[in-house]
């Protein structure tokens, strides 16, 4: 599956976040280092950006854990009417029609919050609700996109999955050593 890439940082974007509160180390120079990382223009935070962004993480979070179709839209329709409420279309720099989501003289946590919100919405049209997800290993907080081709993935990484997969065999060979089959 393609996806249209102009709205993908967004989506991007949003995961990171996500996934750098999932981890210990969340502080103010993580946040803007992530934030360079994906061009984000004046990513220069202050402590009150920050509280503010780890709040919004919360509810980035709640898109990609949502259980089914209908949650996520619901919880994206959130997003938009506090992050996208100033969208409009543009031609600046002769490039074709495009959406942006605020104005660009916004702050750095308002157009954090257009981007996303506009780009998750944008990427659940393209992807039908679906190739979003949290990750499937317990204790795990990490979030991703699905950009596979069959759009079947549970985990955050190929270590949580094999890790989960051990597990797994543990339980099972746990379980079968405490009941024991039935003598014949
Ligand atoms: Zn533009
Ligand atoms: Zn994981």
């Amino acid at each position: 599956m393609q996806f249209n890439h102009d709205n993908m940082t967004g989506v991007y974007l949003a995961a990171d976040i996500v996934n750098l509160r999932a981890r210990t180390d969340w502080s103010l120079d993580a946040l803007e280092a992530v934030l360079r990382h994906h061009d984000i223009r004046r990513p220069e935070l202050s402590p009150a950006a920050v509280i503010a962004l780890r709040r919004w993480a919360v509810r980035l979070r709640a898109v990609f854990a949502a259980p089914d179709v209908e949650t996520r839209c619901h919880a994206i329709n959130g997003l938009l009417v506090d992050g996208a409420a100033g969208v409009y279309l543009t031609t600046h720099n002769g490039l074709r029609p495009h959406l942006h989501f605020t104005p660009d003289e916004d702050d750095v946590v308002g157009r954090i919050m257009s981007v996303t919100s506009g780009s998750l919405a944008i990427f659940t049209v393209e992807a039908e609700g679906n190739r979003l997800g949290a990750c499937g290993r317990s204790g795990c907080l990490r979030v991703f996109v699905d950009t596979s081709r069959n759009g079947r993935r549970a985990y955050c990484s190929t270590r949580c999955s094999n890790a989960d997969a051990v597990d797994r065999h543990r339980r099972r060979a746990r379980h079968s050593t405490r009941h024991p089959a039935p003598a014949e």
